[in-house]
């Protein structure tokens, strides 16, 4: 069956709300949209008044994390919440998958339906593939996190990914889409570094300066130096007389086609115009609420709205965010005024729809009921699928 929808307002490629959008629909997909006057000769319905959105894209979340929820006291940087996260009790593998799907259909609810979710338990990435693959019109691209930057721990994580990866029982064709990606230069040895580089060419995701003292490490000091050392993690890696945080992630990711970093709150200028030059695959991706909840105070806005790299939205976890809404996300930026609207809207949607290959055809629209332009309007409405109305 083919229709046209028509609505009030729609979202166009640069970012901005135009009157009279239409939406050629065939079976249950938008094949093709505009503004104005739609093709002629079709049946056409009227959608209702508000803004019609397509779909976003949450670049960058740990649902594992689901649990700790309102948990974690804030304020108290990267290393105080990883501290904290070792001292909670984890319940049992289950409960923690149910939290995390309720997450994640909060977040649908809010026109979320892409999630880059990170996890370093293959059990748990295995529940969750099964659930996103059956759940309809939610899309998913799961990563197997790898932490430890001290021998054994490190070698330990390598071996649970060997393990994983070969097992072929049962679920074995779900791990094939499963990549696997280090969490961070400051939380992944070299040799995990070099692990990932020979597995996975296609796509990586690593936390990048997210705290101040993280580019310390390359000479021994600071918070995140000591942090390492009082957990006993800390390792002198001769990798590391590099000392310059670019091309230390060069020397491994070059030819990885697609990088996630994600954070990036403290890369000035010169390190984005580095990473543009040495690793122009590259992408940004903002988790802006968790680095406010973390304590972090971001001042290169500037930097990243004029960046040519592609700058995407996260929301890191439940345990550091209220939400993995990217609506929510991108809304509390717009609040604090910090980036142009139609920066926001391009980067949760149409940046994302590049960057991650998202065929326009996948892309479901959401009408926000009785929403303006004026997106504080957005607060707390339900997204509605338009070709479900
Ligand atoms: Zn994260």
């Amino acid at each position: 069956m083919t229709y046209i929808i028509r609505g009030q307002w729609g979202l166009n490629r640069e970012g901005f709300f135009r009157s009279d959008p239409w939406f050629l629909v065939s079976d249950f997909k938008i094949i093709e949209h505009g503004f104005g006057k739609p093709p002629a000769g079709i049946k056409t319905t009227f959608a209702g008044d508000g803004l019609i959105i397509p779909g976003l894209v949450n670049s960058h979340t740990h649902t594992e994390l689901s649990h700790l929820k309102n948990k974690i006291i804030g304020g108290n940087g990267v290393h105080g919440f990883a501290s904290n996260i070792m001292k909670q009790p984890k319940p049992q593998i289950s409960e923690v998958v149910e939290m995390a799907k309720n997450e994640v259909e909060n977040a649908a609810l809010r026109g979320t339906f892409y999630f880059a979710d990170i996890s370093n338990d293959p059990e748990f990435i295995v529940l969750m593939k099964n659930y996103f693959n059956n759940r309809v019109n939610i899309q998913s691209l799961q990563f197997l996190e790898l932490l430890g930057f001290r021998e054994p721990f490190d070698q330990r994580r390598m071996q649970m990914a060997e393990s994983f990866f070969n097992s072929h029982v049962l679920d074995g064709d779900i791990r094939r889409d499963i990549r696997v990606t280090p969490h961070s230069v400051y939380g992944s040895s070299p040799d995990i570094m070099k692990y990932i580089q020979g597995k996975n060419k296609k796509i990586i995701s690593i936390h990048a300066l997210e705290d101040p003292d993280e580019i310390n490490l390359f000479n021994k000091k600071g918070k995140t130096f000591d942090f390492l050392n009082s957990i006993g993690q800390y390792a002198q890696h001769d990798d590391f007389n590099e000392k310059n945080y670019v091309l230390y992630l060069k020397k491994y990711f070059r030819d990885v086609e697609k990088l996630l970093m994600v954070h990036l709150a403290f890369a000035d200028d010169g390190l984005l115009k580095q990473m543009k030059i040495d690793l122009p695959q590259s992408a940004i991706v903002l988790c802006h609420r968790s680095n406010d909840f973390l304590g972090y105070e971001r001042s290169n806005w500037q930097s990243l709205t004029t960046s040519s790299l592609p700058l995407l939205i996260g929301t890191d976890s439940a345990a550091t965010c209220p939400d993995i809404s990217v609506l929510d996300e991108i809304l509390s930026i717009i609040k604090k005024d910090k980036m142009p609207e139609n920066v926001l809207w391009k980067s949760a949607a149409y940046n994302s729809y590049d960057y991650f290959n998202i065929a326009s055809g996948e892309i479901p629209w959401f009408l926000f009921r009785d929403t303006t332009p004026d997106v504080s309007t957005l607060e707390n409405v339900h997204a509605i699928d338009i070709v479900q109305l």
